[in-house]
């Protein structure tokens, strides 16, 4: 049986010491991978570690979380003190990397309103992370790439609207006739109407380790078309059970499908082709 783990960050400093042999546990559970960017280093150090590896793709694109300033630093993610933001998306730069031929997708960017720094305005910081969605999608279009979409409604109420947002970002870029091979929703914990309505605008959902304990996104599984389904780990976040809490690792993109299969009543082996499927033909993976 094979998998894609459609989404992981094995390039990070979380596998600094041993990034080679989860590797291969990986490759030993017949698992290939894809290995996101989040700024412009991590999306150049992704293509050092993918050229290096058969079976591991990458991409490259600006997180929503590293727009703004945090004065906050993830320790999986960076090793600087204090990381500076990139307050826009700095084509010419990115334009270094898109033509790697491991490159695969442009993203992860999009619209995360999880997470506001203090002293902001909520309508210009939501504008900043749409001007930036905006100019990843166009540069999609132009590279011809699919694009690897991260999206997180508001932590408070007065802070929803996110899907929304990012649909018409989409629409809007569809309508001038761009991203013509479309994208994935990655780590979906929207909602089964939210899933169809990206089906309607030709996007794949990609579902994580929640799956494992998270009851909206379990029931959402349920309803939502393996059609329109990819699987991931976004490790080295979002361990499924048992290892809630621990690094997570591709190994365990077969327990995000175990799940998905028990919830569907389908056979693992089923979720592993239709998946495994669709990332072959989202990302031209051969
Ligand atoms: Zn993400
Ligand atoms: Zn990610």
């Amino acid at each position: 049986m094979e998998f894609i783990d459609s989404h992981a960050h094995l390039h990070f400093p979380a596998f600094s010491a041993d990034g080679a042999e989860v590797l291969q546990r990986a490759r030993d559970n017949g698992i290939s991978l894809i290995t996101v960017g989040t700024k412009f280093a991590t999306s150049a150090s992704g293509i050092d570690f993918a050229e290096k590896y058969d079976g591991v793709w990458c991409t490259i694109g600006l997180h929503p979380g590293h727009v703004h300033d945090h004065n906050f630093v993830d320790e999986n993610e960076e090793t600087h003190d204090r990381p500076t933001p990139e307050r826009e998306f700095d084509e010419a730069r990115y334009e270094t990397l898109v033509s790697h031929p491991k490159v695969v997708a442009i993203g992860e960017f999009g619209l995360d309103y999880s997470r506001i720094p203090e002293g902001i305005d909520v309508e210009e910081f939501k504008n900043d992370q749409r001007n930036v969605a905006r100019q990843q999608l166009r540069f999609a279009t132009k590279h011809n790439k699919p694009v690897v979409i991260h999206c997180r409604g508001g932590a408070t109420a007065d802070v929803t609207g996110a899907h929304d947002d990012m649909r018409s970002l989409i629409a809007e870029e569809i309508s001038k006739g761009g991203i013509e091979r479309r994208g994935v929703i990655h780590c979906f914990t929207g909602t089964i109407d939210d899933a169809a309505k990206y089906a309607e605008l030709g996007f794949l959902i990609s579902i994580t380790g929640i799956v494992t304990f998270g009851k909206s996104v379990a029931s959402a599984v349920k309803e939502i078309p393996l059609a329109q389904m990819m699987i991931e780990t976004d490790c080295p976040y979002l361990s499924p059970v048992p290892f809630r809490g621990k690094r997570n690792e591709p190994a365990n993109v077969a327990l995000v499908a175990q799940t998905i299969a028990d919830l569907k009543g389908v056979s693992l082996e089923e979720v592993a082709r239709v998946t495994s499927a669709n990332a072959i033909t989202l990302f031209r993976l051969s």
